[in-house]
């Protein structure tokens, strides 16, 4: 079986990690802060918190931006449904902008058009949470002026664009945006098994997520409420969590992060070959943006309607292909259709939907699997 993400973990991963099981900390020692500064200072960002998964990390950015009860939170149909639910844990809304047909990402348009209706009714979000779909950044630029203008505030979730860029500078760096949200998940860019991370600029956001990320609890003598009796004092100060990562899932990451433009340029000469063998299928190949790098998470296709997509999915399964198909609209699952959404509210991310399959792209694929996997569609393409 090809599968259709894969880690990669080399040898010297291995060591870094037993390392840390020989030494004092297995969580909260050096390695934690260490993988925080190499991220930070590799995306050009100022702070970085590390967080025990991107989920946990989209919790406190929401939680660190104020998202409470009363206020509404937009993302995209078409991501992951973390991007989503971060709000619904705050006690917040949801409520979703469709896609843009050929990047798939949020459309701006819409976003435009939407804004200025629910500023008419008195229901702006509070906060936006742009999804870079398959690893290409969306239009920050115009994000970021559409929230100058309504005063929306925009967490970045990059889990897809670990290692991308927009505009020549890495995506992380926060130029557009408020916080960034990267995860670690093995089928994503680098790994830590499970991990994640919050990045911002703004002193005050990150050490907000930081006391959320650990209980809200702190011993930072300027956040404390009351005179310290002593030493061992500490205060719990809001209503934090555990959602540390540990030492071990630090020194993972830091081993890994050494080869993530080697990983991403990799994921492109995948695309390359992907785009050049699969023409003249009748396919529509994943569109590539200007001024962006897409960190290429993902390699989604559109199969022509004039084939039944469910058909060439399971002929690639048969033939030990692990296509999968990013994203089932958040919307339509039971639990956004129990809260008022359905089938039909978001029609560009429920059509991409309907004939997108992704083909697997992980850096150690091999020119040979590619040829493999564009064989096996050709065969599956054909079945009808
Ligand atoms: C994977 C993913 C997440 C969640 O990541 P975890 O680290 O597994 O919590 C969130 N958003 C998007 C777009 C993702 O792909």
């Amino acid at each position: 079986m090809i599968p259709y993400g894969r880690q990669d973990v080399r040898q010297e991963d291995i060591e870094s990690v037993i390392e840390v099981l020989r030494s004092d900390f297995l969580t909260q020692g050096p390695k934690v802060p260490a993988f925080e500064r190499a991220v930070a200072e590799k995306v050009g960002a100022t702070h970085g918190i590390a967080v025990n998964s991107a989920t946990s990390a989209l919790h406190i950015a929401c939680k660190a931006l104020g998202v409470a009860s009363g206020d509404i939170l937009w993302t995209t149909p078409n991501t992951f449904v973390a991007s989503a639910n971060c709000a619904l844990y705050c006690g917040a809304d949801v409520d979703f902008v469709d896609i843009d047909a050929r990047t798939y990402n949020l459309s701006v348009e819409a976003l435009r058009a939407k804004l200025r209706e629910s500023a008419d009714n008195g229901r702006l979000p509070k906060v936006l949470v742009a999804v870079h779909f398959a690893g290409q950044p969306c239009d920050m630029e115009q994000i970021r002026d559409l929230s100058n203008q309504y005063g929306f505030r925009i967490i970045e979730d990059a889990s897809h664009a670990v290692g991308g860029k927009y505009q020549d500078e890495y995506v992380g760096s926060g130029n557009f945006s408020d916080v960034t949200i990267f995860s670690f998940h093995p089928v994503k860019i680098v790994t830590t098994a499970e991990g994640g991370l919050a990045l911002t600029n703004d002193e005050s956001l990150a050490q907000s997520m930081r006391l959320f990320r650990s209980h809200g609890v702190t011993r930072a003598p300027e956040q404390l409420q009351q005179e310290p009796p002593g030493p061992w004092y500490y205060e719990q100060v809001e209503l934090g969590f555990n959602y540390r990562m540990t030492d071990l899932q630090a020194a993972l990451g830091l081993s890994q992060l050494e080869r993530l433009d080697e990983y991403v340029s990799r994921r492109h000469e995948l695309a390359d070959l992907y785009d050049s063998l699969l023409e003249g299928f009748p396919v529509t190949r994943p569109y590539r943006a200007s001024q962006r790098y897409s960190g290429l998470h993902l390699y989604p296709i559109r199969i022509d309607p004039s084939h039944d997509r469910r058909k060439v999915f399971e002929g690639l399964r048969e033939r030990e292909i692990g296509v999968n198909v990013h994203y089932i609209p958040v919307h339509t699952q039971p639990w956004y259709r129990a809260r008022g959404f359905g089938w039909g509210d978001f029609p560009a991310a429920e059509e991409y939907y309907r004939e997108a399959i992704s083909l697997p792209m992980y850096p150690s694929m091999s020119d040979q699997q590619v040829e493999q996997v564009v064989a096996a569609l050709e065969e599956a393409l054909a079945l009808k």
